[in-house]
């Protein structure tokens, strides 16, 4: 394997600086460069994350004198522990390699021997670029004003990109997403264009011939496998005649379970081959006694023929798109301005053969934004999109495969896991769908659990799900699996208590107590801290909670840390009198000063040993110690997109946040507080701890109902979400693509390893790519994601994403199969990068040429047709909109009060989230909902739901009789006009006249009215389709946050912003040039 090793041979010294290695561009040792350098050097393992631990250090004694929060362990630790890097696996090795003999792992804590992990590897390591800086705080990046996706540029847009395919120099201030244009011209913010005028030339179809082949003859590629016979084992049990029978619809039928919580049995999952199997006939479904329901796959056996994956995808290929020939249209949205259609926007569906897009991953999880992928980077550069995959790779699902088996059948090249879109040379040997070698099936794998039947390699579960979760046998751990912690640090100066948050949070942490996930290892700490750090012994036996208090923030320790983190189950009763006092106990202090810095070095001193997760609540700027931050935020500036703070101002935070992730610790941040707290600095914690930050201004709970109760309900979801431990997460893709760029909060590892101390289901990530070699040859790419974490059961588990797209080789075909929300949402994060690096206005250049230099590439090179007006093809026919809508986002609006703080939370928010509430947060959903009818509901569970149109983002559209709801993810507003139908008011709030709807009202009276049984049933609908509470405000006319809901009104013009149509001519008049 790869990524420690061959790395080094060639730009590991720049080609392993962290994606998002601030440090890098500041010359701090906190890059992955050096660090990772000195590990190749020394040929030390680079498992750091799961050998990190300080040799015996694992127990629970914590050498709290000893252990320096900053020894330079950083992204790592692994300089602790030398393993050899024979122990990781190379091609042609044995699968799993001899266990690690250096790990010093307790003996009370193991059951086996002595496990290592090897990591996935990648597949191309050599040939993998280096990430690029996502966060490069400080970084002068010329000027750019778009974006060049690529490596090779085909035009003169990009004077100075780098002509080398692959990034092996110091890239990282040159990353090549960021290559100026140089186009002065483009770089003009709108001019509104007077003299465009809408057109009246009906669209043209494009020259896209639905009949054409979508590329040349398959010349390689894995071939279709047909004809094949099946052992002879199998003909007595089953009737499946061959890999290509199509009768095997008899095999949806069989016994599925519906159980969402895919509970494993150890003992049948998976059961290892039945004795004699090669001498008798295999067990029947009948005749084993195990009922096929108590099997592992409540999921059920799809009805597979190995799908032909050679040339014969292509013979249906056409037809998703004739399911769509909308697709096929070209629009003028000077003339069809309204193509928001009135239901949610669903993803292009790739065009693929059915028999393969119906084992394909679902597009919530893992999506591209273009799903059909260029066959080279000269045919990407001409579209000028960016290609990229959004992963919402821990989602909860309802249904999930999961795997026993002692053997997980992977890639012996590349380390790919075995998934639907491998082909079958024949029964004995599999071909990789991502590096094409041709690899053994395992004699395990020849038994099928589900049918019982030997000889059906092609019909297990893992080959017929591209979602599908394994248990991972030890050979995957570094050390036992981890039992969950949870640390929680709160601010108790004056300024915290006068919110009144502390209340809240122990209450919902009481409420909440039996519900954190975990087991009879769980273990739970408390720290609070003013000017000073406060410990809390639980021990078992004490008849009260122990406060010790440490006054030395200079040199922190940690008092009796063996009583300070401790078993849940056995000290409850005295952490529920602890959340019940801690309250109290601080109503009277005049403590203003913060000390969160040795704070947080006391709690990671205390977490280092397991790992786990610290939740911090702060509600002020720190003051004192380490870390402290001074204001600097300037009001004035506020509407400027120049001069504004957004890079730390200090790297305490993220060289903290390394050290964490070197022990496996992820640090969550709520922020609470009404004044400038510089999340810039504070949140590197969570960024590369792989935490979150959750962001509450101006939380007073009296002031500010709306916040409480927003606290109280994303609280709850918080603790008791599902949560991950120790998570590594690998992105492969097939050999000639290449991934360069990673998004979301983590710290890269090596390559492109993503190390995830914690990861949970709510969030996202997003990946860019390039072709770097030619895929002439290929008819389908793939992408796999696997996550590797310790679940809150102790359980060791993978968790494997795979992905299928075509290969195309005309512009017409890349454009027709653009994901333009997937576009989108790529760009967001792009964006927000840029703005770090370079600045705003920079990034809102970006944005902006964007749109039009892909449009221009339409324009010049796909339309067969030269005409004017604005013509896009139909999936991008909201690209302008998008953007615009970006354009206006908190992250990235100009021209308005947004502080600083609320700037930096959204961009945190578009790093973090899956793409579908970014979405919705840039680009709301907008109802009118006081005339709600059952026309065209839907039926869910014998509730009757509306479905009203989604609207256009325009005052045009609200009306004052009206009532509307605004859906932009973690909030609903529902604003009702000022003469808004007495039926509404009284049938659905309550209330008798206007004048009575309270201030603030954040929920509905349930009414015995139809009218408020459809309203609370539609609610309820779009809340029950995320994880998360969304609040709902009820807005008057005259309440301050209708400011919030017209902010949302992406397509009207503002003070310092174009209306989508003059946004529109703008583009139009750039593109036409
Ligand atoms: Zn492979």
């Amino acid at each position: 394997m790869s990524q420690p090793g061959i790395p080094a041979s060639g730009g590991a010294s720049t080609g392993l600086q962290a994606q998002n290695g601030a440090a890098s561009a500041s010359g701090s040792p906190y890059t992955n460069g050096p660090v990772q350098n000195a590990l190749m050097s020394s040929q030390v393992s680079v498992s750091q994350g799961y050998n990190s631990q300080l040799p015996g250090s694992y127990p629970h004694l914590i050498p709290a004198k000893t252990l320096n929060p900053v020894s330079g362990q950083s992204n790592s630790g692994g300089s602790q522990t030398v393993s050899p890097l024979s122990n990781y696996q190379r091609p042609g090795q044995a699968p799993y390699g001899p266990p690690v003999a250096s790990h010093p792992v307790t003996p009370s804590l193991r059951s086996g021997p002595s496990p290592q992990m090897p990591l996935p590897t990648s597949q191309n390591p050599a040939a993998t670029p280096m990430p690029s800086g996502s966060f490069l705080p400080g970084a002068s990046v010329p000027s750019p004003s778009n974006w060049q996706y690529n490596y090779l540029s085909q035009t003169n847009h990009c004077p100075r990109a780098s002509s080398q395919p692959t990034m092996t120099g110091n890239t990282n201030l040159m990353s090549p997403q960021y290559v100026s244009s140089g186009d002065s011209s483009l770089q003009n913010n709108f001019i509104k264009s007077g003299s465009a005028l809408p057109l009246a030339n009906p669209p043209l179809p494009t020259t896209f011939q639905p009949g054409a082949p979508l590329g040349p003859p398959p010349t390689g590629g894995p071939p279709p496998v047909r004809g094949l016979t099946p052992q002879k084992l199998t003909a007595r049990t089953v009737p499946q005649p061959s890999f290509n029978s199509t009768s095997n619809q008899e095999a949806t039928s069989q016994p599925t379970n519906k159980n969402p919580t895919m509970s494993r049995s150890v003992g049948y999952s998976y059961p290892s081959l039945p004795p004699g199997y090669q001498n008798t006939p295999p067990p029947s479904t009948t005749g084993t006694g195990i009922p096929l329901s108590s099997l592992n796959y409540p999921s059920g056996p799809q009805a597979f023929t190995q799908t032909p994956l050679g040339a014969n995808h292509l013979t249906a290929s056409m037809s998703g798109l004739s399911l769509h020939p909308e697709g096929l249209r070209v629009i003028n949205l000077l003339q069809e301005r309204n193509m928001l259609p009135s239901t949610p926007l669903q993803p292009p569906v790739p065009n693929l053969h059915e028999d393969i897009q119906k084992l394909n991953c679902n597009p919530e999880l893992f999506r591209c934004t273009l799903t059909s992928i260029p066959q080279t980077q000269a045919l990407l550069n001409k579209a000028k999109l960016p290609l990229g995959l959004l992963l919402h790779p821990f989602k909860d699902l309802v249904q999930l495969p999961v795997v026993t088996s002692s053997t997980i059948v992977r890639c012996r090249s590349c380390r790919t896991y075995i998934n639907p879109f491998v082909s079958f040379l024949d029964q004995r040997r599999w071909k990789c769908n991502l590096c094409y070698r041709v690899n053994d099936v395992p004699e395990e794998f020849m038994y099928n659990p589900l049918t019982r039947v030997y000889g059906e390699p092609h019909r297990r579960p893992e080959v017929q799900n591209a979602t599908i979760e394994f248990m991972a046998p030890s050979e995957y751990m570094l050390r036992p699996p981890q039992p969950p912690v949870y640390l929680f640090v709160f601010d108790v100066s004056h300024n915290a208590i006068e919110t009144g948050y502390l209340n809240s949070v122990c209450q919902s942490l009481l409420d909440n107590l039996d519900l954190l996930p975990g087991n009879t290892r769980t273990k739970i700490g408390f720290i609070t801290f003013d000017s000073t750090i406060h410990f809390y012994s639980l021990q078992e036996g004490l008849s009260q909670p122990q406060m010790l208090i440490v006054s030395d923030i200079e040199d922190v320790f940690i008092p009796m840390p063996e009583n300070l983190l401790v078993n849940l189950n056995e000290s409850k009763e005295l952490v529920q009198d602890l959340l019940k006092t801690l309250p109290q106990m601080f109503t009277k202090t005049l403590e203003t000063q913060s000390a969160l810095g040795p704070a947080l070095q006391a709690a990671f001193k205390l977490m280092s040993p397991t790992g786990g997760r610290m939740s911090v609540f702060q509600t002020q700027l720190p003051t004192l110690g380490v870390g402290a931050l001074k204001p600097r935020e300037e009001p004035s500036q506020r509407s400027s997109a120049k001069e504004i703070h957004l890079t730390p101002s200090t790297d305490f935070y993220k060289k903290l946040a390394l050290d964490c992730s070197g022990q496996q610790v992820a640090v969550d941040l709520f922020l609470l507080s009404g004044q400038y707290s510089d999340l810039a600095s504070l949140g590197c914690i969570s960024r590369y701890s792989a935490g979150s930050v959750y962001y509450y201004p101006s939380y007073h709970h009296q002031h500010s109902p709306v916040q409480v109760q927003k606290l109280q309900k994303e609280l709850q979801r918080y603790l008791t979400r599902k949560i991950g431990f120790e998570a590594v997460m690998r992105i492969r893709c097939t050999k000639g693509l290449s991934i360069h760029t990673f998004h979301g909060n983590f710290f890269v590892r090596s390559t492109d390893l993503l190390s995830l101390p914690n990861v949970n289901p709510d969030a996202g990530y997003a990946v860019q790519m390039s072709v770097e070699e030619s895929l002439t040859d290929t008819q389908l790419v793939s992408f796999q994601s696997a996550l590797l974490y310790t679940s809150s059961k102790g359980e060791r588990r993978i968790r494997v994403h795979t992905l299928c797209l075509p290969v195309v080789s005309t512009l017409n075909e890349v454009f027709l199969g653009a994901d333009v929300q997937a576009i989108s949402g790529l760009l967001a994060n792009m964006a927000v990068d840029r703005s770090v690096t370079a600045s705003l206005s920079d990034a809102r250049d970006a944005l902006v040429n964007a749109v039009i230099d892909s449009l221009s590439a339409y324009r010049s090179s796909a339309l067969s047709n030269q005409q004017s007006g604005l013509m896009v093809p139909f999936s991008l026919r909201l690209f302008p909109l998008f953007v615009l809508a970006l354009l206006k986002q908190k992250s990235f609006q100009t021209g308005t009060n947004a502080r600083l703080d609320e700037r930096i939370f959204a961009m945190c928010q578009v790093k973090n989230q899956p793409l579908v509430y970014l979405m919705l947060t840039t680009h709301p959903s907008l109802y009118r909902v006081d005339n709600l009818s059952d026309e065209g509901a839907i039926s869910i569970n014998d509730r009757t739901i509306p479905q009203p149109p989604i609207l256009q983002l325009s005052v045009e559209k609200l009306s004052r009789d009206g009532a509307f709801l605004m859906d932009a993810g973690s909030v609903l507003m529902l604003w009702v006009g000022r003469n808004c139908g007495q039926n509404f008011l009284s049938q659905v709030l309550g209330v008798e006249n206007y004048a009575l709807i309270p201030q603030t009202m954040t929920d509905l009276p349930e009414l015995d009215t139809p009218e408020s049984a459809r309203t609370i049933a539609f609610i309820s609908w779009l809340r029950e389709q995320r994880p998360f509470y969304p609040i709902l405000y009820v807005i008057r006319d005259e309440s301050p946050m209708k400011a919030n809901f017209l902010q949302n009104m992406v397509e009207d013009r503002t003070e310092s912003a174009l209306s989508y149509y003059e946004f529109l001519l703008h583009i139009q008049q750039q593109v036409n040039k």
